[in-house]
């Protein structure tokens, strides 16, 4: 008797990642991960994608009918063709209609951070810890920054296709120039990237996050200090744009910068200079499946 599997696929920047989820408990049955070869171009990528299905498929014994795929970027329901990508080589392309032709099989796709709260939501911190949460913001701080918008159990995908996309906002100037044509969005301020080039700029030094984050708990170095509290201060900011619109329960916030455990105490100390309100209840959570909540979130489309 073939098994009732729910199949999800990640296609982050540098790996994709596949789940197979037992349909009823929703427990993992097997996953698998490959580089995505983007530097190879959109082609290569698409038949990574194939070759680890059928890797998947072969390890299992089965084959999907259908998947669900979380993506970079996102898709203009119209043109059906990729865009905001910061993973350029997919602009531009119809993935949908490309992969779906290539597989053979239907394919659900959004954006990954539509499924990284779509997971948490699911089965993860909100439904474990925030029962009764009705709104809720995902947030991917990493390499770039993402949102996704759950009302009452739903994706909040938007009359644009751009529902919860709050990466792109403007934040502050001295972000410099961004890949989508403006100017200090929140992804160049407050992205891994932005703050390790924030670092080198003040001290001439390449460190990584986490170094920069190291230095900054040992007191040792006044530039990462600078660099922790600049993250502080425009996290605060950028996250009081959405509670002052959306106003939700709980926000979820995943990605490396998502991990820093001073952004759940001094990194939200400003929030009261900028939420538009006498009292903030507003709840925040560490993901419960940190990297995996993405690939999760499709599999559950
Ligand atoms: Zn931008």
């Amino acid at each position: 008797m073939m098994a009732n599997y729910l199949w999800g696929i990640d296609l982050g920047g540098t790996k994709i990642e596949c789940v197979v989820l037992d349909a009823g408990s929703l427990e993992i049955n097997e996953r698998q991960r490959i580089p995505t070869l983007g530097n190879e171009g959109y082609e290569v990528v698409l038949s990574q994608i194939k070759k680890l299905i059928d890797q998947v498929s072969e390890s299992i014994g089965q084959k999907p009918t259908r998947i669900g795929i979380g993506t970079p970027g996102s898709i203009n329901p119209y043109s059906h063709e990729f865009r905001n990508c910061n993973s350029v080589y997919l602009n531009g392309h119809t993935f949908l209609k490309d992969i779906q032709s290539l597989l053979g099989i239907p394919v659900m796709t959004t954006n990954d951070a539509n499924c990284f709260a779509k997971s948490e939501y699911k089965l993860g911190v909100i439904k474990n810890k925030y029962p009764n949460a009705k709104t809720v913001f995902g947030v991917i701080m990493g390499t770039g920054v993402g949102g996704g918008l759950i009302v009452n159990g739903e994706i909040i995908n938007g009359r644009n296709g751009i529902g919860g996309e709050w990466g792109h906002n403007f934040l502050d100037e001295s972000g410099g120039a961004c890949y989508c044509g403006n100017v200090g969005c929140v992804e160049k301020v407050i992205s891994g990237p932005a703050l390790e080039s924030y670092y080198k700029r003040k001290s001439g030094n390449h460190k990584s996050l986490k170094e920069i984050v190291e230095l900054y708990r040992n007191h040792s170095d006044p530039n990462a200090d600078e660099t922790m509290q600049r993250l502080f201060f425009y996290f605060s900011k950028a996250i009081s744009q959405i509670i002052n619109v959306v106003d939700p329960d709980v926000i979820v916030i995943g990605g490396g910068v998502g991990n820093i455990d001073e952004l759940y105490t001094d990194g939200l100390k400003h929030l009261s200079q900028f939420v538009f309100s006498d009292y903030i209840e507003t709840q925040f959570a560490k993901p419960m499946y940190g990297d995996s909540s993405g690939v999760l979130g499709a599999a559950l489309l």
